[in-house]
């Protein structure tokens, strides 16, 4: 297991949407447990795999607060089943060290995904529980689709990104209107 470099907001490669993953192999066993080590190395909740610069749609989480025993959850090739309800919570995200602003995200998601054996599962997250975001922020990475781009106050966000010497949001990025409102 390695511990892999996180890319930081602003890298073109966090932009980009991952490839499908055709098979389990060993060689995608092995991503997950850097992702795991790195995830945990640096007291994340999630980590998508083009975090560390690999194209795949492999992430991620373990949203438990203790630190032991270690729950982590690996979602390959995940779909999103389900959204619903309208929450606006504070996130962060390792691509943007020490970085975090309010978000709006669904309350609710059911997603599909196979899991490290390439078994399918499906988990249902309710009430806005730090495991219902941390599964959609991680599957946006997924899409190239950073948290910045569902900041619900775009100049606060820009005022602390600046302060971290990272790039403003992206304005051409920002997705209005898709979180109904409860
Ligand atoms: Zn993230």
């Amino acid at each position: 297991m390695t511990v892999r470099k996180v890319l930081k907001y602003g890298d073109p490669k966090l932009r980009e949407k991952a490839k499908e993953v055709h098979k389990v192999s060993k060689k995608i066993k092995d991503l997950v447990q850097d992702m795991l080590e790195t995830m945990y190395t640096n007291n994340g909740v999630g980590l998508a795999a083009p975090q560390i610069g690999e194209s795949y749609r492999i992430f991620v989480i373990d949203t438990t607060t203790n630190k032991e025993p270690l729950h982590p959850i690996v979602f390959i090739n995940p779909k999103i089943i389900k959204l619903s309800g309208s929450q606006i919570e504070q996130e962060g995200c390792l691509s943007f060290p020490e970085v975090f602003f309010d978000v709006k995200r669904y309350k609710d998601v059911t997603v599909k995904a196979l899991d490290i054996n390439g078994r399918p599962f499906i988990i249902e997250a309710k009430d806005g529980t730090l495991q219902s975001r941390a599964i959609q922020h991680e599957f946006d990475h997924l899409e190239g689709i950073l948290f910045v781009d569902h900041c619900v106050n775009r100049f606060e966000a820009d005022e602390i990104l600046a302060k971290y010497n990272l790039p403003p949001v992206d304005p051409e990025k920002i997705i209005t209107g898709e979180v109904c409102e409860d």
